[in-house]
């Protein structure tokens, strides 16, 4: 699955404007800076994933690739939304980002899982919290992937996957496991994959 391109296929930019369902969606969410890009690079091995998503104009999309087979016949879509909670981003860019997650996270059937990104040091914030929400009354099923693994100490990791499950435990759309990432040293980034292939399997 991860072995082949990851083509891009579509950019949505606006509320209505998705591409025709195809096969199962896993989108990548994260607040800005996360580390989303450099992990979409790690998980599908290519450098063009990210380069695309980061053109400017292009990070307040929906961008769509295609893993495990060319456009048209790809096994799976994967799905990098807009990076959020970025200070200098205005009220009206912040109004038309929710409406835009709003629209591709309420019934688009083929969508399977999100995988919401938080910063292993910083743990969930209030604007992560958000996102959660949001899936949470989307009932969009999610699953927590920490990053910057690397970045911390043994003890350091305990404590924000207890506090991150803790923050999960009543969450009606929280798949339990929690996922703990690398970009640099590459932790973590097989279990994903595996996480990414079990769903296909399902
Ligand atoms: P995005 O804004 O979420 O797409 O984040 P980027 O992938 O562009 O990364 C933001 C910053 O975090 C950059 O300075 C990266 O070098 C750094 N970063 C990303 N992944 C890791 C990681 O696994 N470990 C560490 N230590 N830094 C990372």
């Amino acid at each position: 699955l991860f072995a082949g391109p990851c083509e891009f296929i579509f950019a949505s930019a606006k509320a209505g404007d998705l591409p025709p369902l195809g096969p199962p969606e896993i989108a990548f969410a994260g607040r800005s800076n996360v580390g989303k890009s450099s992990l979409l690079n790690a998980l599908t091995n290519r450098k063009t994933l990210a380069r695309v998503s980061h053109t400017p104009g292009r990070t307040q999309q929906l961008n769509f690739f295609a893993l495990g087979g060319a456009p048209g016949a790809e096994r799976l879509r994967l799905v990098d939304m807009p990076g959020y909670g970025y200070a200098a981003v205005g009220k009206e860019k912040v109004a038309s980002w929710g409406v835009l997650m709003r629209d591709y996270l309420r019934g688009r059937a083929s969508l399977t899982r999100v995988f919401v990104l938080i910063d292993g040091r910083r743990g969930v914030k209030p604007v992560d919290a958000e996102m959660l929400d949001l899936l949470d009354q989307s009932a969009v099923s999610y699953q927590v992937v920490l990053t910057k693994h690397d970045e911390l100490k043994a003890a350091e990791r305990e404590s924000v996957l207890a506090a991150t499950a803790e923050a999960l435990a009543k969450r009606p759309a929280a798949f339990p496991d929690i996922l703990f990432t690398s970009s640099h040293t590459g932790e973590g980034i097989a279990a994903l994959r595996g996480a990414v292939a079990k769903l296909l399997a399902e």
